[in-house]
């Protein structure tokens, strides 16, 4: 049966990490990253992912503004106090919680965000650092950063590997599929991205030493698609109905229980990626702070 990937024992790691880090940034600068969390409106998935990203910066120590704005809120508005945010020197990083209501252009509110702050990665400046590779400051969208840190954590070899991902969004599977490409580290994979119009998925995702799915169908990945052995990342998050309680029950892309007799290692819906994203988000914070600390340091050196 196939060892399970916790998302949520990987984030503790993760985490305490970042502790220790935030720890030197106030030893050396008497600083620590600072996070703003703009929700617009009270859209309930969107506030419970907001108060979790908060929660989470304020259990690490950092300096964390969350500012809840009416859904009236114009776009002029938004985008005057996102420009207040990127001239803060005490914030490193704005999160803008998506969606946004109808009458404010997303694509605008991501543009005024200053790239170097901008810790989801959402930014076509940070897409285009991202698709250059390296390590070049730029901020690595966090779901698939966080699937990528799940596979070098697990211990899956990634050089050489061929890796499959369904699906092609511009939040996971586009950005996944460049990134296992990429040389470097949890990398140099042979990358197929597979989709809608894909003639025989099921063929490609026997191939797969590492599949990765990001459909949001479930019970889309059956287990004969699976290559014994394989390492597989389930990205989905599906509502597939409500417990006795009230409470969502959520199911992942994969048909979990069937797919643990065939894969090596699987990650659980929910347990798995979903923490991973959170704790990529506060990687992100945490660099950015660097970033900025050590830039301003230099700027102020005589020259
Ligand atoms: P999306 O709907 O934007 O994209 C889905 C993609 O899957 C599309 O490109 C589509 O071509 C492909 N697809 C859909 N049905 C398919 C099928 N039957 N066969 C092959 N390809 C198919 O979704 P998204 O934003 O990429 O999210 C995907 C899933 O991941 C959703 O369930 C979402 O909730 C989940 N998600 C989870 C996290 C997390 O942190 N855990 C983050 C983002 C998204």
């Amino acid at each position: 049966s196939a060892e399970i990937i916790s998302g949520t024992d990987m984030r503790t790691a993760i985490l305490e990490e970042l502790a220790s880090e935030v720890e030197a940034m106030k030893a050396k600068h008497g600083k620590v990253p600072g996070l703003v969390t703009i929700l617009v409106g009270e859209n309930p998935a969107s506030v419970s992912y907001v108060t979790l990203k908060v929660k989470t910066a304020l259990k690490l120590g950092f300096h964390e503004i969350q500012d809840s704005q009416p859904e009236s809120i114009s776009e002029e508005e938004l985008l005057a106090l996102i420009e207040r945010y990127n001239q803060d020197p005490d914030i490193h990083g704005i999160l803008v919680q998506l969606p946004l209501p109808k009458h404010i252009n997303e694509e605008k509110v991501i543009y005024a965000i200053n790239p170097d702050k901008d810790v989801d990665g959402f930014h076509p400046v940070n897409l285009g650092r991202m698709v250059i590779g390296g390590d070049n400051g730029g901020f690595l969208p966090c779901t698939p950063a966080g699937i990528q840190e799940m596979i070098v954590r697990s211990g899956t070899e990634t050089s050489g590997a061929e890796v499959v991902v369904v699906g092609r969004s511009n939040i996971v599977g586009k950005p996944i599929s460049v990134m296992m490409g990429q040389k470097g580290r949890g990398a140099n994979s042979t990358v197929t991205m597979v989709h809608t119009r894909t003639h025989d998925i099921a063929e490609h995702c026997k191939r797969a030493d590492i599949l990765i799915v990001a459909a949001g169908v479930p019970g889309l990945v059956k287990p004969d698609w699976i290559k014994p052995g394989a390492t597989v990342i389930d990205v989905g998050v599906n509502r597939v109905g409500t417990s006795t309680t009230g409470k969502a029950i959520l199911s992942g892309d994969v048909d979990f229980a069937e797919a643990c007799k065939v894969a090596g290692k699987i990650t659980p819906v929910p347990g798995g990626v979903g923490p991973m994203t959170i704790a990529m988000l506060m990687k992100n914070t945490v660099k950015s702070a660097w970033m900025h600390l050590e830039r301003t340091m230099a700027d102020t050196l005589p020259r």
